[in-house]
């Protein structure tokens, strides 16, 4: 029998931050086919070569803080980390060990329906290293990654599940996209994780022993490295094998669904921390904080609550809109424009998603903008078409590309003057007498007859409400 226990989890998430140039010098800081292509003497290590502190980058870690909540330092100060790798030539790579962009952070997250307060230890900015490769027998390396700009922010161990783990990270991920902070593409390698884990007793009050698995790369892969790293550890500790889960850095290895030992973790090692000379403190103003402040957008989890609250849209509708911000915008911009909020939900998540999808296109990028879906609306409202037709107009504008009003007009306009219905209406009663008695004799079956003569006479554009009403007043009278 495999007992239940807890589990227990600590995340760190490093995201690679959006700049122009890198860090810490000046070359290009963005992905490029051709290896060691945007590179400078200070991301090869050579001696002598001076960081200079990008601004941008700073920014960046300031809104994420925010975002977390956590408190922030005076001034950023950085320190170095001396450690020994290939893919790092320096041997030093420039972090914030001793006052960390962020300390002591709490967000709500949403995991299964269920809020959650996630806290944070820190946040850091930092450099990361340069990427390499191995092959059977040579390993390369690619200096393009030296010296970007990466965020490391790491939480309490206060994630029970694979589930609550993954939600997290794909909080952040959203939060990190919608800062415009990070593309957070886990396709590109721009977001890796540390996942440590570890499981005790439901009742006990002391952590068990913490394995860490470094460098997960993907969020499906957090999810199973979790599922499998908990089961292994709960089986060990149900046969009585606990002492077998050690303190150690394991990997997580994809083709087997295993995690395995790296090396073993007793003692921190000793990175003979030390700040930096060569980067003076940069002083963080309240003015300029309260400015980055104002530039945080309202994140998806608020949005969504605003839209299943104030708009009454389902879970799941709210959900697809606040997936991407941009549509989130285009969404609220519709609304502002006054389009009924259930509509243009509807029109979004079911026509405009669709198409978006089957011509890979943004929603930035087709041609339908708000102003265009207010407009169309608008006119199923006034009843000059039906919502038939809006579908069609709505197609036309997407595929021909040109303002709707090009294909709303008298030609297909539909027919809603009572007066102009009333002649056609008046015209048909009086060429068909025998049906109108047979009608009014009881055949009730009949009245789909005439509003099918109405439809005929004018094309289908009649609008069926007023055409029905109107044969009601005229022959039930
Ligand atoms: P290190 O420097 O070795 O990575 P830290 O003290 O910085 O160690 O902790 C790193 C991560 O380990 C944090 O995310 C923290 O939440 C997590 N952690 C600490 N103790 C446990 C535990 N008992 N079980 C699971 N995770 C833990
Ligand atoms: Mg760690």
């Amino acid at each position: 029998m495999i007992m239940k226990y807890k589990a227990v989890i600590g995340l760190e998430m490093h995201c690679e931050l959006k700049s122009d140039s890198k860090v810490f010098s000046r070359s290009r800081n963005g992905y490029s086919k051709l290896a060691n292509s945007n590179v400078c003497p200070f991301d090869l290590g050579f001696p002598g070569a001076m960081p200079s502190l990008n601004k941008r980058s700073v920014k960046e870690a300031v809104m994420m803080s925010m975002v977390l909540n956590c408190k922030l330092p005076e001034y950023m100060l950085f320190d170095r980390k001396h450690y020994f790798y290939p893919d790092l030539p320096s041997g030093i790579q420039l972090t914030q060990n001793t006052l960390p962009v962020g300390v002591d952070g709490a967000i709500e997250i949403e995991c299964e329906g269920k809020r959650k307060t996630v806290y944070i230890h820190d946040i850091h900015l930092e450099d990361d290293a340069a990427a390499m490769d191995h092959f059977e027998d040579t390993s390369v390396i690619d200096f393009n990654r030296s010296a970007a700009p990466l965020l490391e922010l790491v939480t309490q161990p206060c994630l029970y599940s694979a589930e609550e783990a993954v939600a997290f990270l794909e909080h952040m991920r959203s939060a990190y996209k919608y800062c415009g902070t990070s593309e957070a593409d886990t396709a590109k390698g721009q977001i890796r994780c540390d996942v440590n884990v570890s499981i005790m007793d439901e009742d006990a009050t002391e952590f068990g022993t913490r394995v860490e698995i470094k460098n997960v790369n993907s969020f499906s892969n957090v999810y199973d490295a979790i599922k499998y790293e908990v089961r292994r550890q709960s089986e060990l500790k149900a046969a009585g094998r606990y002492d077998e889960v050690v303190q150690e850095t394991r990997r997580y290895d994809e083709v087997s669904g295993t995690t395995q030992r790296m090396r073993s973790k007793e003692d921190a090692v000793d990175y003979k921390y030390f700040p930096e000379p060569n980067i003076p403190r940069y002083r963080l103003t309240p003015e300029w904080v309260e400015s980055i402040r104002r530039e945080i957008p309202r994140l998806a989890l608020e949005r969504k609550d605003m839209y299943t609250g104030t708009y009454g849209l389902s879970d799941y509708d709210a959900s697809i809109l606040v997936r991407e911000k941009e549509i989130s915008d285009y969404f609220e911009k519709c609304i502002n424009l006054g389009v009924d909020p259930k509509e243009a939900c509807n029109w979004i998540t079911v026509n405009i998603i669709a198409y978006m999808n089957k011509n890979e296109l943004t929603i930035d990028e087709i041609f339908l903008r708000p102003e265009h879906l207010a407009f169309i609306t608008e006119n199923v409202k006034k009843g000059t078409i039906s919502s038939k037709q809006a579908k069609d107009v709505f197609f036309k504008v997407l595929e021909e590309k040109k303002e709707p009003s090009a294909f709303i007009n008298k030609e297909n306009a539909q027919i809603s003057d009572a007066g102009e219905l009333e002649g056609i209406i008046d015209g048909i009663l009086a060429a068909n007498p025998g049906e109108v008695e047979k009608y009014r004799a009881g055949k009730d079956k009949l009245f789909e007859f005439f509003v099918g003569q109405v439809m005929r006479q004018t094309r289908g554009k009649a609008n069926p409400v007023v055409t029905k009403d109107l044969l009601h007043k005229k022959l039930d009278q």
